[in-house]
């Protein structure tokens, strides 16, 4: 394999989002995608910097400005339905750092697509940030992990990672500009009526931890609305009482990565040890849907078997 260039976060420098490429060599001379002929750019330490999609695996969906994108592994048949599980280690592992520190990924998809192999070139689509992953059980049985990609709102204006001809500060500023509006987008999501509503219920006290986080002189507390069946695609949960816990921050991350769930009489489970870590606390006002905690274990196959 020809040598690869160093990972390098942002738009490419030689290309604007719709340009077109005719093969992988191009997309590789344009510095849009650092590797030839493999299908993702990244490593397990440093983040994912691209990603050329080419039919790939069964379940990957692409919606435009949100795309389902499936791990690597899992030895995938012609079909692209795997016949193993899929581990998150190597560049899986790196997409969660994406998650976590918002690094964008250039996406690029193949077009006209035979068995897995681009006909009809490649479109470069733009930035993408890594809003979510889980696990799920194929039909066949196996774990297969799954992030959903969101296009970045700052788009092209992203300039991060240029060495040399842009200034350092700029690109932290630009970039942190771009973590602040897709983190209010989701806070708008979780402060609904119905979040509210919630919040309100608990006074702010976390479900999970029952701990009051007092922010003011006055006695203010936080908290935040939790949906249990995520919203979005693929997940497609509703944004209702049933569906919403009052947790804390910290309990929500733990939460919305899977290192919490709850069986349907509302023990917490830390799903990394599988032990009771407590009783979620739940007002006779609030039905919580039992569907809901079910979807949410479920998007966690890796370790919620049994529960
Ligand atoms: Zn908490």
């Amino acid at each position: 394999m020809s040598p690869s260039k160093p990972i390098r976060f942002g738009p490419p420098p030689h290309a604007q989002e719709g340009d077109w490429f005719r093969t992988h060599d191009a997309l590789y001379a344009a510095d849009v995608h650092r590797f030839r002929g493999q299908g993702i750019s990244g490593t397990s330490h440093e983040g994912v910097d691209s990603i050329v999609a080419s039919g790939g695996y069964a379940g990957d969906e692409d919606l435009g400005d949100v795309i389902i994108y499936t791990a690597q592994g899992g030895a995938p048949d012609e079909r692209g339905y795997i016949t193993a599980d899929q581990e998150l280690t190597g560049v899986n592992e790196g997409m969660l750092i994406n998650y976590r520190e918002g690094l964008p990924i250039r996406y690029v998809r193949g077009l006209g697509i035979k068995r897995g192999k681009a006909t009809k070139g490649y479109r470069y689509r733009g930035l993408y940030l890594v809003e979510d992953y889980w696990s799920v059980r194929t039909e066949r049985g196996y774990i297969t992990w799954q992030f959903r990609l969101a296009k970045s709102l700052a788009g092209e204006r992203w300039d991060s990672g240029k060495s040399g001809d842009v200034d350092e500060g700029n690109a932290v500023t630009s970039l942190e500009k771009v973590v602040a509006k897709y983190v209010s987008i989701q806070r708008r999501v979780r402060n609904s009526a119905e979040a509210r509503a919630i919040k309100d219920l608990y006074e702010n006290i976390c479900q999970m931890c029952n701990i009051p986080l007092v922010v003011d002189a006055n006695g203010a507390r936080y908290s935040e609305g939790a949906h249990i069946h995520a919203l979005g695609r693929p997940h497609d949960g509703l944004d209702v009482r049933r569906n919403i816990l009052c947790l804390c921050p910290n309990c929500h991350v733990l939460f919305d990565s899977g290192a919490r769930l709850i069986t349907d009489d509302f023990k917490v489970i830390d799903a990394l040890t599988s032990k009771v870590v407590g009783d979620l606390n739940v007002l006779p006002e609030h039905q919580i849907d039992p569907a809901s905690l079910q979807q949410h274990r479920g998007r966690w196959a890796d370790r919620s078997q049994g529960l």
